[in-house]
């Protein structure tokens, strides 16, 4: 069975970019804008849904999350691991950091290689900036603390 055509983000780079520069969980459009369940999934289901879009509600966007582990208390709001939890948990706090757009299995990979390729130097920027922030985690001292624990 052919592999679905990824899209082709030359055609989308305008929008893409605008969602990019949203504050606010990208995931969920980047979901929307991709090709969908390929007509190769291993599923074992009859229905056809090749094309479908939809959250698979994994919750890998939500467990990535670098605001969501720095206010753990947000969690607790609902028991989803859906896109849209996300975005009523973390809102307009998005750090922007694209990390649920990386680990979201309904985004396509063009669509993750180009926030590779275009955007993860600004990313790190940001947070080489962000750790130097008396108010952020000290990240050794955090590494050290969970390595003393194993
Ligand atoms: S993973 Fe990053 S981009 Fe996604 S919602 Fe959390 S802070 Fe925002
Ligand atoms: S990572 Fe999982 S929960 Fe998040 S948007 Fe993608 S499919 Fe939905």
């Amino acid at each position: 069975m052919p592999l679905r055509n990824q899209i082709n983000t030359k055609e989308i780079e305008c929008i893409l970019n605008e969602i990019l520069n949203t504050k606010s969980p990208p995931v969920s459009r980047c979901r929307l804008l991709s090709s969908g369940f390929s007509p190769g999934h291993t599923l074992n289901i009859v229905e056809d849904i090749s094309g479908h879009k939809e959250c698979l509600g994994c919750g890998n966007c939500i467990d990535i999350c670098p605001f969501l582990f720095r206010e753990p208390s947000r969690r607790e709001k609902t028991e989803q691991r859906t896109s849209m939890a996300l975005e009523s948990i973390v809102g307009e706090d998005c750090d922007q950091c694209d990390a649920c757009i990386l680990v979201c299995p309904q985004v396509d990979t063009t669509i993750k290689h180009y926030v590779i390729n275009h955007r993860m130097v600004e990313v790190m920027a940001c947070l080489e900036q962000r750790i130097g922030d008396e108010d952020e985690l000290d990240l050794d001292l955090f590494l050290e603390e969970a390595l003393s624990q194993t």
